[in-house]
């Protein structure tokens, strides 16, 4: 079902540079009494920004992950992912949408065990379809080149269980990175791993960074949310400016 958006509440579209831009957005869950996940949320994030999202269990962070990954619609407010007006979008477009913007990061790696972890990176492939002009080489060849990206140009041909947890990690990020996302969104994505694979997953997202990607992390852990260049803290499905 597509939402209803006039005019009115749409306003100006963002500029070239913006990845995401929320206006006014709520997300009511049907209940009784109703649950106001999301409260007029605004959110502009940068292209090459490294924002950090973090709040109380309850607060409304997988409400707005899932909204701003497409999983879930906005009961009311405009949201644009990467000059794109989502509202407006059915279903297959949305996952269009998704599948060429979008790399996800969860807290559990979601390696298939007995397969190496380029035949892993390679299965990112398998459930969206390539885009034109970006698939130059084989699936083979490009994933080897996300995993040089994140530093696993060694580990090719090993299986997941003989890498370290920030390996393992690294090598989800190279599969988020396969197709040549705008955004990595990171739900917990150093939950499982101790402060020295935390670090180097941290590492990472510097270098991803600096090499242009937009990062968007929803953590727990102080020491992750200070290394993002901008923090916003979620209470009552309300945002607000963290001092850093
Ligand atoms: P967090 O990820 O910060 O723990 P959530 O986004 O999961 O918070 O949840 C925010 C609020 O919305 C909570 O009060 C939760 O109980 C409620 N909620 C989440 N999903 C649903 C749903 N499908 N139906 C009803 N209430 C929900
Ligand atoms: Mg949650």
């Amino acid at each position: 079902m597509k939402q209803r958006t006039t005019a009115a509440t749409l306003g100006e579209p963002p500029d070239a540079d913006t990845v995401i831009e929320l206006r006014a957005v709520c997300r009511t869950f049907d209940a009784e009494p109703p649950v106001r996940a999301l409260q007029d949320v605004d959110l502009t994030v940068r292209r090459g920004e490294h924002l950090s999202i973090v709040g109380p269990s309850g607060s409304g962070k997988s409400t707005l992950l899932n909204t701003l990954g497409l999983l879930d619609r906005p009961t009311s407010g405009s949201f644009w992912l990467d000059g794109v007006l989502t509202n407006v979008l059915g279903d297959l477009e949305r996952a269009a949408l998704r599948g060429s913007r979008i790399g996800f990061v969860f807290q559990s790696f979601h390696l298939l065990p007995y397969r190496t972890v380029e035949e892993n990176v390679m299965l990112a492939e398998a459930y969206r379809a390539p885009r034109p002009g970006r698939g130059r080489g084989t699936r083979a060849e490009r994933a080897r080149e996300a995993l040089a990206r994140v530093g696993l140009g060694h580990r090719f041909g090993f299986l997941p269980g003989r890498l370290s947890g920030g390996e393992r990690q690294r090598a989800a990020i190279a599969r988020a990175l396969m197709g040549d996302p705008a955004l990595l969104l990171c739900d917990e994505p150093t939950g499982n791993l101790d402060s020295e694979n935390t670090e180097s997953v941290l590492a990472l997202f510097d270098e991803l960074q600096s090499q242009g990607m937009t990062l968007l992390v929803i953590t727990h852990d102080d020491s992750v949310s200070r290394r993002a260049t901008r923090r916003v803290r979620i209470r009552d499905g309300r945002l607000g400016q963290e001092s850093t």
